[in-house]
């Protein structure tokens, strides 16, 4: 029942069903542990043969709650919450992949995805290529290597914008058996569902326009159960062959559409242990259910911005993708028909330094390391999030020094469009 209901209606709706007499609002269970009668209840439990609480590192009944709304907002089968979005990225691929495996990841990625694979996986011995996403699907299948195990990009890449051809992702990943997990933290499910083009696993930074207020860090990992991992099975051998920590399970037969959920609590969350505190889910909870109201907002508000400054004299260029002349604009139009985000990168004519003149004049424009929430703010990928990577590192990225992050809020619009006026005509 609950998933023939419209988005906006899960988002109110979805993971929290109180039974008679039980609170309306989903409860904070704050609450490390969990009482069981006798030992053999609790025994079960830690066997994974009957499903319950014990130990909120593994499972909370409100974070499960709250993973279960947007597992239903993707469309999917099974999903987690986690402390973080670095978490969730690094869960989604360290749950298929060990030391001597290989992913191929778009270029564009968020920095910290980017150090995240190019940096501390390798230290793990786990390789990554990070490819043009706009290349040619021929281009693409040269990174492919035998020990490949995932291919991963985001549906908006974050800062630059850069829209992702998710079904030519899609091919690229099944045509040689392994699935495509993508970050889709900027479109949020209420614009793009990735799932419906292909997508095999949905990963989210929900710090961003899930939580929607910047008061909660935090993750997720949403499975389709689309991919077929035993008739991948010599390539994931720790879904398809027993699990020697867990009694000899083997997940791909023993839970069947959530063994890669399944697998990604009962392993890594035991042993890494990156979970969201109940208080944190709560949050996150609220802010879901008005994402269907305020993604709209953002994204009507970011196109009146774009148009404003794709207009003015002292800016040097815009990316959105919302603007008919944009790169990306034809892809948004076939993924994200309702819009794509309130987050867009800009340059003003000058140099690197004109950039920091103009965000040092903004009022209400705050410069904050943070995109994606109600307030407008404002970044410098250059001096900030990105200052680790080589200038040949940025522009491969797909950011020029002169890029500036806007995060266009849901305040009432000729108030950011003047705000940005004032600070534009005194530089
Ligand atoms: C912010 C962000 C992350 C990292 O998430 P945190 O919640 O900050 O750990 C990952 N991917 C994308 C696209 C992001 O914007």
């Amino acid at each position: 029942m609950e998933n023939d209901y419209k988005i906006e209606t899960k988002c109110i709706q979805a993971g929290w069903q109180p039974k008679c007499g039980e609170p309306r609002v989903l409860p904070i269970y704050q609450s490390t542990t969990f009482k069981y009668d006798d030992s053999d209840q609790m025994g079960k439990l830690f066997d994974l043969e009957a499903e319950g609480y014990f130990y909120t590192r593994l499972q909370n009944p409100t974070n499960d709650a709250v993973a279960a709304k947007i597992t239903a907002l993707e469309g999917g089968v099974a999903g987690m919450l986690t402390s973080s979005g670095q978490a969730a990225n690094y869960y989604a691929l360290f749950n298929i992949c060990e030391a001597g495996d290989h992913i191929v990841c778009s270029n564009s990625v968020y920095g910290g995805t980017y150090n995240l694979f190019g940096t501390t996986m390798k230290k793990q011995g786990i390789d990554c290529t990070f490819v043009n996403p706009d290349d040619s699907y021929e281009e693409l299948c040269k990174s492919i290597r035998p020990n490949t195990k995932a291919v991963f990009a985001e549906t908006i890449a974050n800062p630059s914008i850069v829209i992702l051809d998710i079904e030519k992702f899609a091919k690229l990943a099944h045509e040689h058996g392994v699935p495509l997990i993508v970050d889709n933290t900027f479109a949020t499910p209420i614009n793009c569902r990735p799932f419906e083009w292909g997508a095999d696993i949905v990963t989210h930074s929900t710090t961003k326009y899930m939580d929607g207020h910047a008061m909660a860090v935090g993750g997720a990992i949403i499975d389709s159960g689309n991919f077929d991992w035993m008739a991948h099975a010599d390539k994931f051998p720790g879904l398809t062959t027993p699990d020697e920590s867990y009694h000899g399970i083997t997940y791909a037969s023993k839970f069947g559409k959530s063994a890669y959920i399944t697998k990604a609590t009962a392993q890594l969350m035991r042993d890494l242990g990156s979970i969201p505190s109940p208080m944190n889910a709560f949050l996150l909870n609220v802010g879901l259910e008005t994402l269907h109201l305020r993604v709209p907002r953002h994204c009507e508000n970011a196109m009146k911005v774009a148009e404003f400054l794709n207009g003015h004299e002292k800016v040097a260029w815009v990316n959105y993708a919302g603007l008919p002349d944009n790169k990306y604009h034809a892809l948004a139009e076939k993924y994200m028909p309702n819009g794509t985000c309130g987050v867009m990168a800009f340059g003003i004519k000058g140099d690197r330094t004109t950039a920091i003149r103009f965000m040092d004049h903004l009022k209400l424009t705050a410069i904050v390391t943070h995109v994606a929430d109600a307030r407008t703010c404002i970044l410098h990928p250059a001096s900030h999030t990105h200052r680790q990577m080589t200038e040949e590192q940025l522009l491969e990225a797909g950011i020029s020094p002169d890029l500036m992050r806007l995060s266009v809020g849901i305040e009432n619009v000729d108030d950011i469009i003047g705000d940005l006026e004032q600070a534009l005509a005194v530089i």
